[in-house]
């Protein structure tokens, strides 16, 4: 075994940074790790970090994923390792402060100090900058590793300093494997899965656990069926939206409580005491923060299920087209076959045009009712 097992489908992206772990010739110092949502940016990203602090197991070094370097960095308790990992919208400069203080102290026990930040594109451009300043000039022992969906999505300031690695969309295949490998799941149930989830890692490992996150998707698929009019369109559209809130609340309620009732403790205020009103604008910050987060996580089901609903379509129009391609949702072949005789192949692209609208209306925070209700009255028949 190594560090690089749950690396799936990336051949490329592995050699570089194994080879930048093991030769000094090939390191560098900021490195920025793009790939596709799902591709395993998060994973490759600790996977380098662990070959950089590995100090070998019988000659093995690079990764060998056994000594206590490896483990501890793969857990995330490697003292040398930072990971900044963030549900929040942006990250702060405060925070980026903080990590550059970090940056600069010298490895206390391992090879290099590491700072793997999960989300670089999620600074605003000032934070940026301060930043920069600290990858140019990095202490001799430190390694920035920046991740983010693409190399656009952060400022070419910053790119122009980073060595750049490219994660691709892993095959199928490969992540069924890794979920036979790593968590004991069925190979068929893996393989479904993991074409499901269109070669979404977390995506896939999840559908192939949780039968719930199964029948949500399959819920989603069966919509498309069911739309047969303006009525029915309507509805659809109501359905998808409260089932994203409550995906989002069920995932993000515990939290809230937790981050107030810590709040209150720092606040000095007991359980049940009412809030004196000089520190009511402490708690109004916060809950202002859950809220963003909680709309943020149901914007992001909600494009979920517009992904789920575009590999629907995809699969109506390989078969339209009688293209000779596996199908995403090969368990749902009879839905997908019915669509597509009852459709042409235009009306299909045009119908995933709707999906992709109403996923840009999303992201530019249209209202999600009214952008889906758009879409699902373009997804009806027509004549
Ligand atoms: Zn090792």
């Amino acid at each position: 075994m190594s560090v690089w097992d749950d690396v799936v489908g990336q051949p490329d992206a592995v050699a570089t940074l194994r080879r930048a772990a093991t030769d000094p010739a090939a390191m560098t110092h900021a490195w920025l790790l793009t790939g596709p949502p799902g591709s395993g940016r998060s994973v490759a990203a600790r996977a380098f970090a662990a070959a950089l602090q590995c100090t070998g197991t019988d000659g093995e070094t690079g990764g060998c994923g056994r000594c206590q370097a490896c483990t501890t960095t793969l857990a995330g308790t490697h003292p040398d390792l930072t990971v900044v990992a963030t549900d929040k919208v942006v990250i702060t400069i405060d925070e980026v402060r903080d990590l550059i203080m970090t940056a600069a102290r010298t490895p206390s026990s391992g090879r290099y100090r590491v700072i793997v930040v999960e989300d670089a594109d999620r600074m605003a451009e000032r934070t940026t900058n301060v930043l920069l300043k600290a990858i140019e000039e990095p202490p001799p022992h430190t390694v920035w590793v920046l991740c983010a969906p693409s190399a656009q999505d952060v400022l070419p300031t910053i790119r122009s300093r980073c060595r750049g690695v490219v994660l691709r969309v892993p095959p199928a295949r490969d992540v069924a494997d890794l979920l036979v490998r790593r968590d004991g799941i069925d190979p068929a149930v893996a393989l479904t899965a993991a074409r499901a989830a269109q070669s979404h890692v977390g995506l896939a490992r999840r559908l192939a656990r949780d039968a719930d996150a199964r029948e949500r998707r399959d819920a989603v698929l069966e919509i498309a069926r069911r739309i047969r009019g303006v009525g029915d369109a309507v509805l659809a559209a109501g359905e998808l939206v409260d089932v994203a809130k409550a995906e989002a609340v069920a995932a993000t309620a515990e939290r809230d409580a937790v981050e107030k009732a810590e709040l209150m403790r720092a606040l000095g205020v007991q359980e049940g005491d009412t809030l004196p009103p000089r520190l009511r604008s402490q708690l109004k910050q916060l809950e202002d923060d859950q809220k963003r987060r909680a709309t943020r996580r149901q914007r992001d089901v909600l494009d979920r299920s517009m992904v789920d609903l575009l590999s629907l379509y995809r699969d109506v129009l390989v078969v339209q087209l009688g293209a000779t391609v596996d199908l995403v949702n090969a368990e749902h072949d009879g839905a997908v076959r019915a669509l597509a005789a009852d459709s042409t192949p235009e009306q299909t692209i045009r119908r995933m045009d709707a999906i992709g609208v109403a996923r840009e209306r999303l992201e530019g925070n249209v209202a999600p009712l009214l952008a889906l209700e758009a879409m699902t009255v373009a997804l009806r028949p027509q004549g």
